[in-house]
């Protein structure tokens, strides 16, 4: 086990208390089709218009499994370094929701396709905590219910019944918002890489339902010492938390109204809750159901899923490089600090961008540009680096010029804004304004002499007080338009000025 996570203690009127968070993550399956039918899925389509009769439960159809879907759950699996189960089982999951026509979810329960995992988690400082997956498993989406089209009735549009999901399942490994939150991120992260999801949290495709329990100091620890739950509070799990923000705000919320419950000797009751965005709060939604209120039975209708090893074999031979690989790479191989590694694999685009750019230049300075300067442009702009208007070699054309002495680093500044202004190539620019910088030795000692013959007193300063130097600097660099040679300069003074 690597480093735990760390804990935050929050102060309450009887003492110090602390939280304790596990997730379940529902991340849709990316796929064209859906888990059990072969309806279209995808966003934005008209109401009802990617519906089979499956997704519809009409009587007498029957769920065929899609064999990309069960290939992009072992592929998570293996991303998060997990057991994949080489038998599983589709289970029913019955409940009433009006937009869930079957009456039941199909789901995994006893046995999922993928068991146990980790997941290596950085805090913002660089350091890392461990967060333990117990499960993946594949189940349905439901369909959704709209209030908001008119006064008197609830329209239900199927376009998401049936969608696959995978249901990513932690330990209560977090101890913080902070942490949960960058879990969450780097989960994402992870099932971009592996192009099992595409992680829009906007769309839903990437929701969370935060276990929220507190306690006291020292019990959190017996709990990870003998796995007995009992050491831990009550949890209340907040669902569908479909924001970093909403996620951070849902925690602080709940732990604070938990703690005061039991501080004013009450007791905190195992239920289901719903984070409001507007109030800040949460609220109680359905008392918590346990397990067997489910009546959860295997699916008559469908077969145990017996996976061939092979092909997990063959699956794990084709997974890409993952971001916790990719970042140890970019440090070994380009001499990166963790920390602008850790930008650079954030996004697999913004890592291949630096990549394509690096070769052959400073690459310090190439992680510099690429995770500052062109960053700031184009966040700025909403703009995916993919799509920058700068490209790789053009980032490459600008560092040579920096490398090769032919413009300062202030002037790099000055090319990159008119880069970005579309202007044209670091170098056209540099030619056309005439920015290279000045390191003639002949045309800068005619402006140090006019100088020094000008502002005797300065001169003279000088002499006393060496530092002082910094102002004939910058009335070289005035003179030149930013474009003497700093080191020519400086190198220059000191010889005339008798330093
Ligand atoms: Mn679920």
């Amino acid at each position: 086990m690597n480093d735990v996570a760390n804990t935050k203690l929050i102060q309450g009127r009887t003492g110090p208390w602390e939280i304790v968070l596990g997730l379940e993550v529902h991340a849709q399956v990316a796929s064209n089709a859906k888990l059990f039918s072969g309806a279209a899925v995808g966003f934005g389509a008209g109401p009802n218009a990617q519906v089979s009769l499956v997704d519809a439960a009409m009587p007498g159809m029957l769920p065929v499994i899609n064999r990309h879907c069960v290939e992009q759950a072992i592929k998570t699996g293996l991303g998060l370094k997990a057991q994949i189960n080489e038998r599983s089982r589709f289970d029913r999951k019955n409940y009433f929701y009006p937009d869930l026509p079957q009456g039941y979810q199909i789901s995994q329960f006893k046995d999922p396709i993928v068991g146990e995992g980790e997941v290596i988690v950085e805090r913002d400082d660089g350091s890392t905590f461990t967060v333990r997956i117990e499960r993946l498993h594949l189940e349905q989406d439901a369909g959704k219910s709209l209030h908001d089209q008119d006064p008197n009735f609830t329209y239900v549009d199927l376009n998401r019944a049936g969608t696959a999901l995978m249901e990513i399942v932690s330990r209560p490994d977090m101890r913080s918002s902070e942490e949960a939150a960058a879990y969450v991120k780097k989960l994402r992260t992870i099932l971009i890489y592996l192009g099992t999801c595409d992680g829009d949290m906007e769309k839903g495709n990437l929701r969370a339902d935060v276990n929220v329990s507190v306690c006291r100091p020292g019990a959190y620890e017996k709990y990870r010492a003998t796995g007995d739950f009992g050491h831990l509070g009550t949890r209340c799990e907040i669902k569908n938390v479909n924001s970093f923000r909403f996620m951070q705000q849902a925690i602080e919320y709940e732990a604070r109204r938990q703690i005061e419950i039991i501080e004013d000797g009450g007791k905190v009751d195992q239920e289901t809750r719903l984070f409001d965005p507007n109030k800040v709060e949460t609220r109680s939604m359905r008392s918590k159901e346990e397990a067997h209120d489910y009546r959860y039975f295997p699916d008559p209708d469908l077969l145990p899923l017996e996976l061939d090893p092979a092909w997990i074999k063959q699956i794990e031979a084709g997974l890409p490089e993952l971001p916790d690989a990719k970042k140890a790479r970019l440090q070994s191989q380009y001499g990166l600090s963790s920390y602008d590694a850790g930008v650079l694999i954030a996004e697999q685009a913004k890592a291949d961008f630096y990549e394509a750019a690096a070769k052959g230049r400073d690459a310090k300075l190439v992680a510099n540009w690429v995770t500052n300067d062109l960053a700031a442009k184009l966040s700025a702009g909403g703009i995916d680096i993919a799509d920058s208007p700068i490209k790789p070699s053009a980032i490459a054309e600008l560092v040579q010029l920096i490398e090769e002495g032919v413009i300062s680093s202030k002037i790099a500044k000055d090319v990159f804004e008119r880069m970005w202004a579309g202007e044209g190539a670091a170098g056209e620019i540099v030619e056309k304004q005439g920015l290279k910088q000045v390191s003639d030795t002949g045309a800068l000692e005619k402006i140090i002499d006019d100088l020094i013959a000008a502002n005797p007193g300065q001169a003279s300063a000088v002499k006393e007080k060496p530092q002082a130097i910094g102002w004939f600097v910058g009335q070289v660099m005035k003179a030149t338009g930013g474009k003497a040679n700093p080191g020519a300069v400086n190198q220059l003074l000191k010889a005339k000025l008798g330093l």
